[in-house]
């Protein structure tokens, strides 16, 4: 009889789990009329950014780049670029040469930036930057060439021109003093004058979304709008200038940085917002910032070993570890092993569920966004039918084994009416700088003659 009890109890227990995760993970899952809220919320935020005498409130900032066409072909030189809030900080030396046989040639060194130096002063994070621009132009023997460079630097700018940007806020894990409201090209020509090694022509700062859309227009000219899915996610897309009312003028377009992370810092999501989003939040190193880019990423929030208790270390890349079909469940044990966690066979199923259903969200409420923009670009252009191809990059959407599809599914279904292509960039961040940094030396010499 006693036998018979604890059978029954242990069967209980297990209905019992099953239930509670049914539940837990029953908030995660979105209908497509959410889907469809979250898009039309988006577009209304889209607006307010554009406006004159909503941008100041506005949450989704839509901030003007500068930039004005997709490069054509003629670009030509030899440019520096860095690229600075992506996984990794780099310095590249980009040879694009233009004619029948149009090339790029790049060369890049990745330096680590110690968290010491992403969360100390600024003056230490740009004497950083410019030490290891310094050790990179020593090992291409270049240190005399003073050679224009493009600035990848991938967070919220607010920019007057192409070479000048006020950092409007930290995002992701960098927190460096005495930067938010500077001007960043300010502080890494005022580093390079400390260092007194070499001199270098700051052309242009670049979103990595735009770097991206710049990158796959030279190949492909339909390509007018950008996606980062990584460490950050955002996007940005070709606007007409009459639309963007806080830039003067109303002839052609502009590409705009959209900051898309921050839709919903103004409660506008908080509906569709789980305890586990507002945990990821509040631990989060922005409280109250970013939140639609934190829920477009993963983060493991369990209460469960002291290691996984340790803030950012369920890192993607265990998600797309885990989800990877081809992953026997053992592994995926052996990886909850790693992180402290002595796991069960069903521990290791329910951990699988778990993964499959937030990433499935990520890739929804991120497709949902898209759906959106491209929908606003085929209502600017007064179109029955828009045919748009989209750059993208970053590591959650080139190494995830499904966010790319679900995305894709998902802007297909919520936009209808477009007929979207997905083109992978091959570096975005480094040629894209270069290719924006050719342009603006030509708008220069045009303004020049
Ligand atoms: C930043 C964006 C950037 C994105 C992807 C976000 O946290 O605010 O400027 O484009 O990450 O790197
Ligand atoms: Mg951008």
């Amino acid at each position: 009889a006693k036998g018979a009890a604890m059978v029954t109890a242990v069967a209980y227990r297990l209905t019992d789990q099953a239930r509670q995760i049914r539940e837990t993970l029953a908030e995660f899952r979105l209908s497509k009329t959410q889907l469809l809220e979250v898009k039309k919320r988006m577009k209304v935020e889209i607006e307010r950014g554009l406006g004159k005498n909503t941008h100041k409130e506005a949450t989704v900032k839509m901030l003007p780049t500068f930039v004005r066409s997709t490069p054509d072909g003629s670009e030509n030189g030899d440019f520096l670029a860095l690229d600075l809030g992506g996984t990794n900080f780099r310095v590249l030396l980009v040879k694009i040469r233009s004619g029948k046989r149009r090339t790029v040639e790049m060369h890049n060194k990745i330096y680590a930036i110690p968290i010491e130096v992403m969360q100390g002063t600024g003056e230490e994070l740009f004497d950083h930057i410019v030490h290891c621009i310094s050790d990179f132009l020593d090992y291409m023997g270049m240190k005399s060439a003073r050679l224009p460079l493009g600035f990848t630097f991938s967070f919220p700018c607010h920019q007057t021109s192409l070479d000048a940007g006020i950092l409007v806020t930290w995002t992701k894990g960098f927190k460096a003093t005495d930067c938010e409201g500077e001007d960043v090209v300010d502080l890494l020509r005022e580093a390079i004058k400390r260092k007194e090694e070499f001199e270098l022509d700051v052309v242009a700062i670049v979103n990595d979304t735009v770097g991206t859309m710049m990158t796959c227009a030279y190949e492909e000219p339909t390509c007018e709008v950008g996606l980062i899915a990584g460490t950050g996610s955002n996007a940005c897309y070709m606007e007409e200038m009459k639309n963007i009312e806080i830039v003067e003028g109303n002839e052609g377009r502009m590409c705009v940085n959209m900051e898309w992370g921050a839709f919903g810092d103004n409660g506008c999501l908080d509906d569709i917002r789980t305890v586990y989003d507002q945990s990821v939040d509040e631990n989060s190193l922005n409280e109250g910032k970013q939140r639609y880019e934190k829920m477009c990423r993963f983060l493991f929030r369990g209460q469960i070993s002291e290691t996984l208790k340790t803030r950012g270390i369920f890192e993607t890349k265990f998600l797309s570890q885990i989800e990877s079909d081809r992953l026997a469940l053992l592994q995926v044990r052996a990886i909850l092993q790693q992180l402290g966690l002595d796991s069960t066979c069903d521990d290791s199923i329910i951990v699988k569920e778990v993964c499959g259903t937030v990433s499935r969200r990520a890739g929804q409420i991120c497709g949902a966004g898209m759906a959106a923009v491209v929908d606003k670009i085929r209502e600017n252009r007064g179109l029955d039918h828009l045919n748009i191809t989209v750059g993208v990059d970053g590591t959650l959407y080139k190494l995830h084994p499904h966010f790319g599809r679900i995305f894709q599914q998902t802007v297909k279904d919520l936009a209808p009416k477009c007929n979207v292509t997905f083109l992978l960039s091959e570096d975005g961040s480094g040629k894209g700088a270069a290719l924006i940094t050719a342009v603006g030396c030509r708008q220069r010499e045009m303004e020049a003659q």
